[in-house]
């Protein structure tokens, strides 16, 4: 039947890994916002556009084709036709999406896009910063997750081999930027479960989140 996991959290808290194994473990299919707001940002620095200049942004947003899988062992990104699935992750698109993603057009266009692909799926996993308040806000669980900021700078510069020191700056930037913005600002919904993911392993949080599916 149909069944949608709302995963929310600050980067490095878990969400993506534990997210994508959850999805495989109960066959859902898996949808990574982060990925579209990243896309996104790459298609307003092609453009040459200011990721200040909201109008402009706006435009080029509403003119990509966006595309996104949602197969949790291996999803692809496109805009217009280029795979951009590396080029997210690099440093100029994490300096710069905080301010892509804070741009309301921005927001409702994926927020929309978001939705529809929520409504065919069926069974999806969708792991974000505004899934449990705004895009899911009837998901069957919502989960919050955390960790401390130096476990959480850790596991990132583990994953992109880059300095911790550097890592905490930029994450510390990003949550600031995340959890102030104007439109849908990261908060945990009141009825997210919450999990602190600095002392436990991926398999223990998978494995409570599905315990909380059958109850
Ligand atoms: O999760 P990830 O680090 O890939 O997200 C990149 C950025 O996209 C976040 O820092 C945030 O600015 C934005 N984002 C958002 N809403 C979401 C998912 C991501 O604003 N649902």
């Amino acid at each position: 039947g149909r069944c949608v996991v709302a995963v929310d959290g600050p980067s490095g808290s878990g969400k993506s890994t534990v997210s994508r194994r959850l999805a495989v473990g109960i066959g859902a299919r898996y949808l990574d916002t982060g990925a579209m707001y990243r896309a996104m940002t790459w298609a307003v620095l092609r453009s040459g556009v200011d990721p200040a200049d909201a109008e402009s942004v706006a435009k080029v947003a509403g003119e990509a084709d966006l595309r996104i899988g949602t197969d949790p062992q291996g999803y692809g990104v496109t805009v217009d036709g280029t795979s951009v699935d590396a080029e997210i992750r690099g440093p100029e698109v994490t300096a710069a999406v905080s301010a892509v993603a804070a741009v309301a057009a921005v927001r409702a266009l994926l927020v929309a896009r978001q939705r529809d692909m929520i409504a065919n799926a069926g069974r999806i996993v969708v792991e974000g910063r505004d899934i449990g308040s705004v895009v899911a806000p009837d998901a069957d669980l919502k989960v919050y997750l955390t960790a401390s900021e130096a476990a959480r700078a850790a596991r990132r510069s583990a994953e992109d081999a880059t300095d911790v020191a550097a890592t905490a700056a930029d994450l510390a930037r990003r949550d600031r930027l995340d959890s102030t913005r104007k439109a849908d600002p990261l908060q945990q919904s009141a009825d997210a479960v919450v999990l602190d993911t600095t002392e436990l392993g991926i398999d223990e949080v998978v494995d409570r989140l599905r315990d909380l599916l059958v109850e």
